[in-house]
C-alpha cells in the first residue's frame, strides 16, 4: 500500500471508531494534502466550516494559512495539514485532555505514514504533543530537534492562525515565523 492508500484506510478506521466528539460532529476532518510532503502542519480542532466540509483549515484561519503558505511559495496541496482533534468540539470549545488522548493514536499513525521531516505546530495543543512544558510566547518560530519514536523530526512551534486574526502583534510574528521555514527546508539532508 502506498501512503495515500494507508491514509485512506486509516480514515475509514477513524470513521468507524467510537470517538468522543463524533456524535456532535457532521464530518470527520481527517487531513488534506500531499502524503509525500516533507512538511506536516498540525492545528487544533475543526471549526464550523471544517465540520461542514470535512476538510481542515477552510474557514478564516484557513484562508490566513493559505496566505502564509503562499508567502513562502508553497500551496496547501504540496504540504499535509491535519489537527490534534478530528471532530469539531461543541461550540468550538478547547479540547479536553481525555479527548486529546482518544484522537492521539490516530494522529500518531498519520505522522508514521507521512514520515515528515518537519512538523509545524499551530497553537498550543499541537505544540504540547512534542514540546510539553513550553510556552508558545517564548518558543514560537524556533526549530527543535525532536526524537519522535526513534526518528528525528524538526518541530517548529507557531502561533495558531486564529490568534493572529485577533492580534496585530501575533500576525506580525506568525508572518515572520513562516519566513523561517524555507531556510530550514533547504538545510534538510
Ligand atoms: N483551526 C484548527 O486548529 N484547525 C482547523 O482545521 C481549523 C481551524
Amino acid at each position: 500500500m502506498d501512503r495515500k492508500q494507508k491514509l485512506n484506510k486509516l480514515k475509514r478506521q477513524m470513521e468507524a471508531a467510537d470517538l468522543p466528539l463524533k456524535k456532535g460532529a457532521t464530518n470527520l476532518v481527517f487531513g488534506t494534502g500531499n502524503p509525500k510532503t516533507k512538511i506536516l502542519f498540525i492545528g487544533e480542532a475543526p471549526g464550523y466550516w471544517e465540520d461542514i466540509k470535512g476538510v481542515p483549515f477552510v474557514g478564516n484561519a484557513g484562508k490566513l494559512l493559505d496566505v502564509l503558505l503562499q508567502s513562502i511559495e508553497l500551496k496547501r496541496e504540496e504540504v499535509y495539514i491535519t489537527n490534534v482533534i478530528h471532530h469539531r468540539p461543541p461550540q468550538n470549545r478547547d479540547p479536553q485532555p481525555a479527548e486529546i488522548a482518544a484522537y492521539n493514536p490516530y494522529l500518531d499513525k498519520i505522522i508514521e505514514i507521512i514520515r515528515p521531516k518537519i512538523i509545524v505546530t499551530l497553537g498550543r495543543f499541537s505544540m504540547s504533543k512534542f514540546l510539553p512544558d513550553t510556552r508558545i510566547t517564548s518558543v514560537h518560530g524556533r526549530c527543535f530537534d525532536v526524537n519522535w519514536k526513534g526518528r528525528l523530526i524538526k518541530v517548529i512551534p507557531m502561533f495558531h492562525p486564529a490568534a493572529a486574526l485577533r492580534s496585530v502583534e501575533i500576525m506580525k510574528q506568525i508572518k515572520d515565523d513562516f519566513l523561517k521555514i524555507p531556510e530550514i527546508l533547504k538545510k534538510l539532508i
